[in-house]
């Protein structure tokens, strides 16, 4: 080695500024015509296999120009456009633009917001970052919290402070396995499939899990919730936590937050809210009559890269009293980090959470909230809510369309032809045809919900790009491929 070290990483000063640009200008091309595009190309894995060559791994390196530039045409011509305005599928979002650059800047300086020392000014906006996401669904800023990859980790990193903060005391040195009583957890039974995961990895079991029974509007029906939790204390249950979910995935229904949380004090149980989906509609102050409840909450899960249109992965643990993470998660358990005067005192992120080296995350998620601002928030929001009623309306309208169900930003509906009667079983077949052919052909993407036995087609409006045009044009597309797919089957039977 010389004394100068000349690496083969570092890009000249020139060759990058040019390659920048190109990006940046390819990008640039690429979202404002995202809406002339197909949704997804559809192609077979083995025509992406052979697109990529079936190459062993590079001995010698290649110039970035020539690699950027075939990244770019591979991403920007093979993917799933979900930025686009008839992408209307599962719960993933149009990502605000804002967000490419600030994860650039992000990656760029590389703070490791591990550590308040590693990533002074990152772990700083990090702090601003949770305390606006209180103040934008409506909790007090006291509430502490952490950046996490995604939904399912803001709930894992709940659950875990809930078992630390409700189990009996040695739970942390013991583990599960030296508490002789169960431990459950309560919810309903639309609960995503987090909770699944959570019981497995913390040890309690999936027979942990109580499902409670729903009432006929959805939501979890909060006597059996009662009457479940006395029955396992009289039979020497641990009762921990019940999670109350704030707009479920299929349907966009929210719980009965307030009255959980009267049952949560009753009984002295950890009260868990997942609003990954849903709790950013508390934005909308006509909105807010669903959340009430909110504020009663010992941990919300919140999914900027959601509602809060943040590019992927963000995702968000809030918590009431923050010392219950730092119980949960510091190997310090004598830190005590949190004064009153907590100005001055350095946080470390690594003692809030499952990581330890942790990424900026927080930048996008801090850049999108003042670029919009909260009345910008509530005017996408409430367009997103408008769209899909509207959806709703014209299916209702439509002839040939049934709708089902619209919470939130979620509509459900199936296709009915007129024609044929009502045979559930062939009207499943057919509408599961129909959404296989929707996802494949590049129009429209939706998603699939099974309401009361229905298989319906499931529009999830998180999508600032979604116009009244595209509401339209989706009605008509449905309409007309239900009548491809229903004529090709019914010849069939
Ligand atoms: C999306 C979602 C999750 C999972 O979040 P990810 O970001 O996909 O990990 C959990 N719960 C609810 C209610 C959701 O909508």
């Amino acid at each position: 080695m010389t004394k100068i070290r000349k690496s083969s990483i570092e890009i000249e000063k020139e060759e990058f500024r040019k390659i920048g640009y190109k990006l940046i200008d390819d990008i640039s091309n690429f979202i404002h015509s995202i809406d002339q595009k197909q949704v997804t190309p559809n192609e077979s894995p083995s025509k992406l296999q052979h697109l990529l060559g079936n190459l062993s791994l590079p001995e010698n390196g290649k110039p970035a120009t020539e690699l950027i530039s075939k990244a770019t045409d591979l991403l920007l011509n093979h993917s799933l456009l979900n930025g686009h305005p008839k992408f209307l599928g599962y719960i993933t979002s149009s990502a605000a633009p804002i967000g490419a650059l600030a994860d650039l800047l992000a990656a760029s300086v590389n703070p490791n917001v591990g550590a308040h020392i590693l990533s002074p000014i990152a772990t700083e906006i990090e702090k601003q970052t949770v305390k606006w996401l209180c103040q934008f669904i409506g909790v007090s800023s006291n509430y502490g919290g952490i950046l996490v990859s995604g939904g399912n980790m803001a709930n894992f990193t709940a659950f875990l402070a809930a078992r630390t903060a409700k189990s009996p005391k040695s739970i942390k040195e013991n583990g599960v396995q030296n508490t002789s009583n169960k431990l459950t957890v309560y919810c309903s039974k639309t609960t995503h499939t987090w909770i699944d995961k959570a019981v497995i990895l913390f040890g309690l079991g999936t027979n942990a899990v109580r499902w409670i029974e729903t009432d006929s509007s959805n939501k979890m029906d909060t006597k059996v919730l009662e009457t479940t939790i006395k029955k396992d204390l009289e039979n020497n249950c641990i009762p921990l936590m019940v999670v109350g979910t704030a707009g479920d995935v299929s349907t966009g229904v929210v719980d009965n937050l307030s009255e959980i949380s009267i049952i949560c004090k009753k009984y002295d149980l950890w009260f868990h809210i997942d609003g990954a989906y849903g709790v950013p509609a508390a934005v909308v102050p006509k909105f807010n009559y669903l959340f009430e409840g909110i504020k009663e909450a010992d941990s919300i899960a919140i999914d900027p890269h959601k509602w809060l249109y943040s590019p992927l992965e963000a995702g968000c643990t809030l918590v009431k009293n923050p010392q219950h993470l730092i119980d949960t998660y510091s190997s310090h358990p004598e830190y005590y980090n949190f004064s009153k005067n907590e100005d001055d005192i350095a946080q470390n992120f690594y003692e809030y959470g499952l990581q330890n080296s942790r990424g900026f995350r927080a930048l996008k998620v801090w850049l999108t909230l003042q670029q919009i601002g909260r009345s910008g928030y509530e005017k996408l929001i409430t367009e997103d809510i408008e769209l899909s009623k509207m959806l709703f309306d014209l299916a209702a309208k439509h002839p040939e369309l049934e709708a089902i169900s619209q919470n939130l930003s979620i509509t459900t509906f199936r296709y009915v032809p007129q024609e044929h009667g009502k045979n559930n079983n062939y009207l499943n077949t057919l509408n599961q045809s129909i959404l296989n052919e929707l996802q494949t052909g590049g129009e429209v993407f939706l998603s699939n919900a099974i309401v009361n036995d229905f298989y319906c087609l499931r529009a999830c409006i998180v999508n600032f790009r979604t116009s009244e045009k595209d509401i339209e044009d989706i009605i008509e597309i449905i309409a007309s491929v239900g009548k491809k797919v229903h004529s090709k089957l019914s010849k069939e039977e």
